[in-house]
């Protein structure tokens, strides 16, 4: 570690061999303290957390932080001036499902590895801020892993009750960002806030809210200037998530929003052809409510139609 000299600095990380360049800002405390990271951008097309990073960034000074805080404002830049959902235009990758990465892989496997290698492993905390697509309705939740040691998935879990949302979703799933850094023993969440493609205003300030009352937990953020604000709800930890995916290319349709309730039985969308001739209609297997949902009517095979939580 290099000595301890608080500032802000700005910095430019770019991924040996590709184009993308990580704008990150790195607040070095005048308090000595854990190094904490936030992540957003990860997916190109989720952006009230990339805003949030920004705003948060641009209003922290070395007084308020112990210790030291990074913050990666677009984790994924390629895909986010691609304006393209889910996938890294450079070689049609999603980012989030390549983590640990290779220095020697594709651009996305060189952009996960030096993520990983050079900022989620060498912190104490890290949040990743995620939003439904730009074709997804999403319900706020937060996942934090349990495919790591128990001390470093109770320390997740510690964090996630910070976050300001109705659900709360224990993940065993491997190859994210936040279940890599818990796998390296790195306490990670993932917060979801948003979707559609958009970036209002309730939602930056919902990540906001949320990050600040997580590095008040954490002990990264101090002082009186940012006071922790009151939760509306404390997550409430599901049972599981049922993902129901598209069977092939088609048309979709459907009546439902996130957090709607749905019923064993339940109609979740209908499709068709191109024609308009009926081809399937997706039910609820469970009680549920409705997590995220397709809004595009092109609806693609082996993609998620709707996601909902069994409570
Ligand atoms: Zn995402």
């Amino acid at each position: 570690m290099t000595a301890h000299t608080a500032g802000k600095r700005r910095t430019l990380a770019a991924v040996p061999g590709g184009r993308a360049i990580l704008p990150v800002t790195e607040i070095t405390g005048t308090a000595p303290g854990p190094r904490a990271l936030i992540t957003a951008g990860i997916h190109g097309g989720e952006y009230p957390g990339m805003a949030a990073s920004m705003e948060l960034a641009a209003a922290l000074a070395p007084e308020d932080i112990a210790g030291t805080l990074t913050i990666i404002h677009a984790a994924n830049p390629c895909a986010f001036w691609a304006r393209r959902p889910e996938l890294n235009e450079e070689d049609g990758k999603n980012l989030n499902r390549e983590f640990p990465g290779d220095p020697r892989g594709t651009s996305t496997e060189r952009l996960a590895h030096l993520l990983m290698d050079r900022f989620i492993r060498r912190a104490d905390f890290y949040i990743d801020c995620h939003s439904g697509d730009i074709h997804e309705d999403l319900c706020p939740h937060v996942y934090y892993s349990k495919a790591c040691a128990e001390s470093v998935s109770r320390a997740s879990r510690d964090m996630a009750l910070a976050a300001d949302v109705p659900y709360m979703v224990p993940s065993i799933a491997q190859g994210g960002a936040y279940n890599c850094g818990a796998a390296a023993g790195v306490p990670s969440i993932l917060i979801e806030h948003g979707g559609n493609g958009l970036c209002t205003e309730d939602d930056v300030a919902a990540f906001r809210r949320d990050l600040v009352r997580i590095l008040r937990r954490t002990g990264v953020l101090i002082g009186g200037r940012f006071p922790a604000e009151p939760m509306k709800e404390t997550p409430r930890e599901v049972k599981k998530v049922l993902y129901v995916m598209a069977e092939e290319d088609s048309c979709w349709r459907t009546a439902l929003r996130q957090g709607d309730p749905v019923k064993k039985g339940d109609i979740l969308g209908r499709t068709t052809n191109l024609f308009g001739d009926e081809r399937r209609t997706y039910r609820a297997e469970e009680d549920g409510v409705l997590l995220y949902i397709n809004t595009s009517f092109a609806l693609l095979k082996g993609k998620v139609a709707a996601a909902y939580v069994v409570i």
